[in-house]
């Protein structure tokens, strides 16, 4: 075994708190000189492939490595909504998501308060006459389409994924930046002056690291942002039209989305600040510059929307990346230089139940079960 691991010294991001809790951390261990699978990344994706890979393979290695902690990137930082298909829409061969994200966690036994009662779809054009929502946001907001979907708790999610993956013997490193792959074999993965070698690799790691998975120049970093009000009252949430706890999003713009959370408060999110490098989303202070005008510009149209809302309180600020890429198509490809690496995410706004769902498959496909998708 290599020396134990130095933990990476990644300045204290300011990305504000959601209200989700991740109440898993895997215990420090010694890094492993090689293993059969390396995972990169510890949000959704990372976690759910590392989980499936020893589901269906006991006798293999498999480390994840987490550059800070599980879910330090958009999966602790979320919305948690859980939608079908992907924000480019259905796609040749995806299958179907909602379906396959729901067996995924049911296999592995993760309850992550999964809620599938549906998701409103909301505009300024076609509302539906029945509508329960009725908000002034630049115009009148109605209910204009029910799809499917619902929500989960995304701090319960990345814990019991991690849980799982630990359960079926996934040794998961935090802390721990992968710097570099040299594609040779096997691979080798560095950090730092220490190497791993690993006989495949999964790069989940969504909109940082760029330069690792070959994305650099082909997909866009943002930074998009949330709040989160004080508990509201049933009488509250009647007037609001929420009463029936599904989440929301509006199908034009300017963008809303929002969900209930179990205390009664709602979340509301909106906004998308550009970098031109990634490394710039460490930069983010939720209370400085841009984003703390985004955060005050989602406040006062939270305020505006409904009479009930005018004075609400907030309880939670805060925001996360997201990266997008040619189409807002999901990125699963083999990396340009190796055909043993994977690389997966890039799923833009609508990545939960998505990077449960293809986590599994790259799982797969790494174990030669399954091949990539046709839409790549
Ligand atoms: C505010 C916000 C709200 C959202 N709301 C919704 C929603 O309601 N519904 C929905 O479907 N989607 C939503 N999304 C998108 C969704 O959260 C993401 O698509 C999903 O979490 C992506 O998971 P991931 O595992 O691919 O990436 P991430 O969770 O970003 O994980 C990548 C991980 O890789 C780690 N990492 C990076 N570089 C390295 C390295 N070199 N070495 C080791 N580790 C590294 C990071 O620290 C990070 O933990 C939202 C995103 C944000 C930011």
């Amino acid at each position: 075994m290599a020396d134990a691991p130095q933990r990476s010294r990644a300045a204290k991001k300011r990305w504000g708190r959601s209200p989700w809790t991740i109440d898993f951390h895997p215990l420090p261990r010694s890094l492993p000189e090689q293993v059969d699978f390396a995972v990169v990344g510890g949000g959704f994706t990372g976690l759910a492939a590392a989980a499936w890979l020893r589901r269906l393979a006991p006798e293999k290695r498999v480390s994840l490595f987490e550059a800070e902690q599980i879910g330090a990137g958009a999966s602790g930082n979320t919305g948690g909504m859980v939608l079908a298909e992907s924000s480019a829409g259905d796609l040749p061969g995806l299958g179907d998501v909602l379906g396959g994200f729901g067996g995924t966690i049911a296999e592995l036994g993760v309850d992550c308060d999964l809620d599938l009662r549906g998701a409103w779809e909301i505009g300024r054009r076609g509302g539906r006459k029945d509508s329960p929502i009725s908000w002034s946001d630049s115009a009148t907001l109605r209910v204009v389409n029910e799809v499917a979907g619902g929500a989960v708790d995304p701090g319960k999610l990345v814990s019991q994924l991690a849980r799982a993956g630990d359960r079926l013997g996934v040794h998961i490193y935090e802390g721990i930046r992968i710097d570099d792959i040299a594609f040779q074999n096997p691979l080798c993965l560095k950090l730092g002056a220490k190497e791993i070698r690993a006989e495949n690799v999964l790069i989940a790691t969504n909109a940082q690291s760029l330069e690792l998975s070959g994305l650099a120049g082909r997909a866009e970093p943002k930074f998009t942002l949330a709040v989160a009000t004080e508990p509201l009252t049933p009488a509250q949430l009647e007037v609001l039209g929420l009463s029936s706890g599904k989440p929301f999003y509006t199908v034009d713009l300017p963008y809303l989305w929002g969900r209930l959370l179990p205390t009664g408060g709602v979340i509301f999110g909106s906004g998308l600040i550009d970098v031109e490098n990634w490394r710039e989303l460490a930069d983010i202070d939720i209370d400085a510059g841009r984003a703390a005008e985004l955060i005050a510009r989602i406040e006062r149209r939270v305020r505006g929307l409904d009479p009930v809302l005018k004075s609400i309180g907030f309880t939670h600020w805060w925001g996360g990346p997201i990266l997008i890429a040619e189409d807002w198509s999901p990125v699963f490809v083999h990396h340009r230089r190796s055909d043993r690496v994977i690389v997966l995410g890039a799923y833009a706004g609508q990545g939960v139940a998505l990077s449960v769902y293809l986590g599994r498959w790259a799982a797969e496909a790494m174990l030669g079960l399954r091949q990539l998708p046709d839409w790549v």
